[in-house]
């Protein structure tokens, strides 16, 4: 498994895969990768220790994922980031969170007030039906602007049965509209049972992907280790 890469690419940035005591959610039908988990937090700081070793600071940005939230990270990996970046010379620092820490993320922003924190939620669609009912996100709000509220970036999944090229467009315009900043996920087959939709990915490829792959503020990652981590 990497676990350290250097997205050289739009917002250039170097990106760790942490682990932490595992996603208090757990639900999304979709997903898998919230196994990697251990609750042992003296296993995952001495694992997050050694990833954290690589970061050099060389674009002065870092995004932390950690298969679940930021919030099931241990202290002293929270601390080992906070010092790891002032000492790379780090600034602004990217954490993933699920809707349910909605009403933490101001404290942590306390807590990392030297830094510039972006928090990316993990949205993957606004339509509420494919949303609550098929991948069961957790995200009972449906106003674009009560979801993104404190929340910065947003992950957004395609390339599932019953999407279109107009409910991508669709995503991707009110994505644009209420975040700094998007990324594209494209479905890939896993061990749950949703599965990856072969003519809805070629739609994306053909028609959405050409107008928005040179797009600054949009991420795509047609493979889920195109960030150069997981596996
Ligand atoms: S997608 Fe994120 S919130 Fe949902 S189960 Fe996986 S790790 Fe947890």
């Amino acid at each position: 498994m990497d676990r350290y890469s250097v997205i050289t690419e739009k917002r250039k940035r170097e990106i760790v895969l942490l682990r932490g005591r595992g996603c208090a959610y757990k639900r999304c039908t979709f997903c898998d990768y919230h196994l990697d988990c251990s609750p042992s937090d003296d296993d995952n700081f001495a694992l997050n220790a050694e990833v954290l070793s690589h970061v050099t600071g060389e674009y002065g940005e870092l995004e932390v994922i950690n298969s679940g939230s930021v919030f099931e990270l241990d202290n002293r990996t929270l601390d080992l980031i906070k010092s790891t970046c002032r000492d790379k010379g780090i600034s602004v620092i990217h954490f993933e969170v699920h809707y349910i820490y909605k009403d933490r993320l101001a404290a942590l922003r306390r807590e990392f007030d030297e830094f510039t924190i972006k928090f990316k939620l993990g949205l993957e669609t606004f339509d509420y039906d494919l949303r609550e009912r098929i991948l069961l996100k957790g995200i009972k709000d449906a106003d674009p602007a009560v979801i993104a509220d404190g929340f910065d970036e947003a992950n957004f999944l395609f390339g599932i049965i019953g999407q279109t090229e107009q409910s991508m467009l669709r995503d991707i315009e009110l994505g644009l509209n209420n975040f700094e900043r998007i990324c594209i996920n494209i479905m890939c087959d896993n061990s749950t049972a949703v599965k990856p939709d072969r003519s809805v990915i070629d739609t994306f490829r053909t028609r959405i992907y050409p107008i928005y792959k040179d797009d600054e503020r949009v991420d795509i990652l047609l493979n889920n280790t195109d960030f150069g981590v997981g596996e």
